[in-house]
């Protein structure tokens, strides 16, 4: 079956006269990036001592511009959960069960209700040390649906929180971010790796994550990336 995507074609009309109104971008079934720009040769897997847990909003879950999905295709360990209010997911709670993980939700500490549960990325190393596996609690969806997430979440309510902080600026350019300093899920993901000791795998995501983010933006001009970038060659280099 092939992929389509109405609503991007509706977003950004074609330029080619032929192109007629309605006609629809074919995505790869893999990556599900139009097959353009299929971003599956790039794809290499990497290792890290953090593992990751995505809460996806369902609304968020079928979006191609979804950069959550990039952190599973380099590292096999990552889970990704849908979220829905009334209904946790019973895997997820197996896995919040289980003691060898240690479990950290991502989120900001910008509010005074929940001060005490906020932790530094310090503790990381505290708990690789016990022997136990870090885990990165990702809420996946837009701003407005992770602090739903959050709020609504019983479980989550007795975990740790870690902010993530950082100077970094966005480089995403497939939405449009409320500013530079909201960074989207996959780079994220990229900034936990590094700032806790798992740099080598931070490098593999981030340039995946370059290369999904180059790749669309030229799609969506009906232009193939013709030359292979710095990323690109590099993750073409660990194949
Ligand atoms: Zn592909």
């Amino acid at each position: 079956m092939t992929l389509t995507d109405p609503d991007y074609c509706i977003a950004t009309p074609p330029r080619r006269p032929f192109k007629a109104r309605g006609s629809f971008v074919t995505r790869c079934e893999t990556c599900r990036l139009p097959v353009l720009n299929c971003l599956c040769p790039y794809q290499v897997k990497g290792q890290s001592e953090a593992r990751f847990w995505l809460l996806t909003h369902s609304l968020e879950h079928n979006k191609p511009t979804n950069t959550g999905r990039l952190i599973g295709d380099i590292l096999d360990t990552t889970e990704v959960f849908t979220w829905y209010r009334t209904a946790p997911d019973t895997v997820l709670l197996e896995r919040l069960a289980d003691p060898s993980f240690a479990p950290f939700v991502i989120f900001p500490d910008d509010q005074p209700d929940y001060a005490e549960r906020v932790v530094g990325i310090e503790v990381v190393s505290d708990v690789k040390q016990e022997g136990r596996i870090p885990v990165f609690i990702i809420l996946d969806g837009t701003w407005r649906q992770a602090r739903r997430i959050f709020r609504k979440s019983p479980y989550l309510a007795r975990l740790p929180v870690l902010p993530l902080r950082t100077d970094r600026h966005t480089r995403y350019h497939l939405r449009k971010a409320a500013s530079a300093a909201h960074l989207c899920t996959a780079e994220v993901a990229a900034e936990l790796l590094r700032q806790s000791g798992d740099v080598e795998a931070a490098d593999l995501l981030d340039d995946y994550f370059e290369v999904f983010n180059d790749s669309y933006a030229e799609s969506r001009r009906h232009r193939k990336l013709e030359r292979p970038t710095a990323a690109m060659r590099r993750l073409l280099e660990r194949q």
